[in-house]
């Protein structure tokens, strides 16, 4: 069973701290590592150990929650330490060095810092991941090459912690005295009662719009920020505003939340949560509508806008369903907040059990984007050995040049000595019978020669043939040497076909042409 060291730490210093950013707290950094590891399918299995050290500085190592987590690596008891970020684990960068570069390597830990983007199992051995001031002390420790392009750290915002809540939904405002309590705006919440009425009512959105402008209603933007220079624009509720504020259920009382999570480390990007799977807390504040008023207004306004996008995805055509070999099918989001995703086109016919019936398009891209740059690097590694053998087959070609040059000469030479001995028998030097001997040992001899021309220049064109495609080869590995975003030209060019299976497997089939 694997395991996973939980690392949580809160300093004294930190806790001061909290009114103001409460995402290094205890429990922020144990959420938002939990559902680090609920959203990445090779993490999920493992067990989850929890140290913590709640009330340390980070500068010191000799803390009790670390001790503990120390003495499990020196076990060999985890296979994973994960924390918020780096500083969590160490403030000296020195000591955060050795253990990345030496310890951890050494005892086989993979160590992640979702802050800072930094997967050492994504490290390999050079120093990519590691923040810019980081990388700068370590350099002059470890002279390795860091010409590889230093990643922009972009915080996450799932390491923000997106628990916090942003901008309270019109209708409402935080309450002066108590933090992070939502209260009612009573001036905007008539306005919401009044949109609600005027629906139950059986108007559309688009009616209500107009309806809100004839009667002079503030639109949102001019409640909440009536200076704002708006270019002489006047303002008018759209039907979108109108639909958002019927949809959002956060006018019943409840509190939606884990609506994104982070897809992997490294990545800037998080996933949208598929509406039904959102947490959400119920009576979490005063409701505005009653549920009767609510379901009565949204059923006849489905959530989902019709206007669905024909929207072609860069893997289309190149992806196949491994249970059933047929092609998937790409599922474009159906309004701007839902899911994307894949799946097997003949599944609904075929009902093969093994078919992959759903695969997330976010996380496929990921997962192909992570294989392609991992086949780009080990390629990478081969291009001075390609160099190498661009060379050899220089040598072999001008060698092989060289040889075929010699054999004309031969051919050459021979036909001379035919002519010779046409000539010795023309003068009567030599008897017919002679002459007829030494015009078959001639003609052998051409022969031969012939033949070993041919097979001569075969090789030749082959070796020039395996030039150029040694030539292609480093260009591409050169060009693309490390890739952000999946485009149609790179699946173009390095995938020829993908099968991804019910279990999440995904199998790649490049354009390269050997390793
Ligand atoms: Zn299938």
């Amino acid at each position: 069973m694997n395991v996973i060291g939980m690392y949580l730490r809160l300093s004294l210093e930190d806790k001061k701290d909290l009114k103001r950013d409460e995402s290094n707290s205890i429990s922020s950094q144990r959420l938002l590592i939990k559902e680090f590891i609920q959203c990445n399918i090779e993490l999920r299995g493992y067990e989850v150990k929890e140290f913590c050290d709640d009330g340390w500085s980070g500068t010191s190592m000799d803390r009790p929650g670390m001790n503990q987590l120390l003495a499990e690596v020196k076990k060999n008891r985890i296979q994973c330490i994960i924390v918020k970020d780096m500083s969590r684990f160490s403030r000296d960068y020195i000591e955060m060095g050795t253990y990345l570069n030496q310890i951890f390597p050494f005892m086989g830990v993979r160590f992640i810092a979702l802050g800072d983007h930094y997967d050492s199992k994504e490290d390999n051995g050079n120093t990519i991941g590691l923040d810019t001031a980081f990388k700068t002390l370590l350099y002059d420790l470890y002279s390795k090459d860091i010409s590889v392009k230093v990643k922009t750290s972009v915080k996450n915002k799932c390491a923000n912690g997106e628990y916090i809540f942003g901008q309270v939904p019109f209708g409402y405002r935080k309450s002066p005295v108590e933090k992070n309590k939502v209260i009612i705006n009573k001036k905007e919440a008539e306005i919401v009662r009044h949109i609600f009425s005027l629906a139950a009512l059986s108007k559309s959105s688009t009616q209500i719009a107009r309806q809100l402008g004839e009667e002079g209603i503030p639109t949102i933007m001019q409640m909440r920020h009536p200076k704002a220079d708006r270019d002489g624009k006047p303002l008018v509720w759209s039907s979108s505003a109108v639909r958002n504020i019927l949809n959002n259920r956060f006018y019943l009382g409840e509190m939606a939340y884990g609506k994104t999570v982070c897809k992997s480390v490294g990545s800037k990007k998080s996933v949208r949560v598929p509406k039904e799977e959102w947490k959400v807390i119920p009576n979490h504040h005063e409701a505005l509508v009653t549920q009767e008023v609510f379901e009565q207004v949204s059923s006849f306004r489905p959530d989902h806008v019709t206007d669905r996008k024909r929207e072609k995805h860069p893997l289309t055509g190149k992806l196949y369903c491994g249970g059933c070999r047929y092609a998937m099918v790409y599922k474009p989001p159906r309004e701007k907040n839902k899911y994307r995703w894949f799946e097997c086109s003949k599944h609904a016919l075929t009902h093969n059990l093994y078919c992959c019936t759903y695969f997330c398009a976010d996380m496929l891209e990921e997962l192909v984007l992570t294989m392609l740059n991992k086949e780009l690097m080990i390629r990478g590694e081969a291009v001075r050995q390609k160099k190498n053998l661009k060379s050899l087959k220089e040598c072999q070609l001008a060698a092989v040049k060289d040889k075929l040059k010699n054999l004309q000469r031969e051919q050459e030479l021979v036909k001379d000595s035919k002519d010779g001995a046409y000539e010795e028998y023309a003068a009567g030097s030599i008897t017919p019978e002679e002459y007829r001997g030494k015009m078959d040992k001639l003609d052998r001899q051409m022969e031969l020669l012939s033949g070993q021309l041919r097979e001569w220049q075969e090789k030749c064109l082959e070796l020039e043939d395996e030039q150029a495609k040694l030539d292609t080869d480093m260009r591409q590995i050169i060009r693309y040497s490390h890739i952000e975003e999946l485009t149609q030209d790179l699946v173009d060019t390095f995938i020829e076909r993908i099968y991804v299976y019910k279990d999440k497997r995904v199998e790649i089939k490049w354009k390269f042409r050997e390793r």
